[in-house]
């Protein structure tokens, strides 16, 4: 499933092709369509061009010049495709959303499975607002003391917290496990239970292992073996002790992770 880095680098593949293009055309798939009909969303992108991006969580925004931003969310299978019509590049399978531009080129949103999301907004801080999610985990702002406040009064497990996108944004099931492997926590350990030292580890890791995976393009063979997501299979290895890696059920979601350097504390 699409997350922080996935979606960052969404992003940035959709400002290095489909940014100063003019919009002639505009396909959408009403399945995945939130406050929009496939005929308004044709209607205000039409002759427009999307000139800006922005991101927050595993939201994608594309700022088109005129009143409008599209939205984007990629649910569990969606990404972007660039192409140009009759080009080298085919056409993706399971088209929810295709912009045509001038000189044929095409960007389309592939969806599989239809748990994406498409909608516009006037602006993506009142979207943002709108949906009650907490801030970017990668934005300077979310700085240690905005991370320790969002988890006051929060008892649950530390990778359902890091998971709730009204406390932070961006977080999902493999990337968790990710941050909790490099800063050896249980991903059951209640996130009232850990002390300020530790909190203050989680916090610079989840910020390090994030600007990591954006630069490997989340791709996992781009990223050092020293991390789990390489090795997150169900018979996969910890990279750091060599123990095969445990699962367990936590939120409603599998967690992977090494019961050997990431030992429950008896909490
Ligand atoms: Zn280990």
């Amino acid at each position: 499933m699409p997350e922080l880095p996935d979606v960052e680098t969404e992003r940035r593949y959709l400002a290095a092709t489909a940014l100063h293009r003019r919009i002639t055309r505009v396909h959408a798939d009403q399945d995945l369509l939130e406050g929009t009909t496939p005929a308004a969303m044709g209607r205000v992108l039409h002759d427009r061009r999307f000139e800006t991006t922005h991101r927050h969580g595993k939201f994608l925004f594309a700022a088109s010049d005129g009143p409008w931003w599209l939205v984007l969310h990629f649910g569990m299978t969606g990404g972007l495709v660039f192409f140009k019509a009759g080009g080298a590049v085919s056409p993706p399978r399971h088209i929810r959303l295709l912009f045509e531009f001038d000189n044929d080129y095409r960007l389309a949103y592939d969806c599989q499975r239809k748990l994406g999301l498409i909608a516009l907004c006037r602006d993506p801080a009142t979207f943002v607002s709108d949906r009650g999610l907490g801030p970017d985990a990668l934005d300077s702002r979310l700085d240690l003391d905005a991370f320790e406040e969002a988890r006051v009064g929060r008892r649950l497990p530390v990778k359902a917290w890091l998971m709730d996108q009204q406390a932070i944004a961006g977080i999902g099931n493999v990337y968790s496990d990710e941050i909790l492997f490099h800063a050896r926590i249980h991903p059951a350990c209640r996130i009232n239970a850990l002390d300020p030292e530790t909190v203050q580890r989680l916090f610079q890791l989840m910020k390090k292992i994030l600007e990591q995976c954006v630069k490997a393009r989340a791709e996992p063979d781009r990223m050092p073996v020293s991390f789990l997501l390489p090795h997150r299979t169900p018979d996969g290895c910890c990279p750091r002790c060599g123990v095969a890696l445990a699962r367990q059920r936590i939120s409603g979601r599998m967690a992977y992770f090494c019961p050997q350097c990431q030992a429950e504390s008896g909490d």
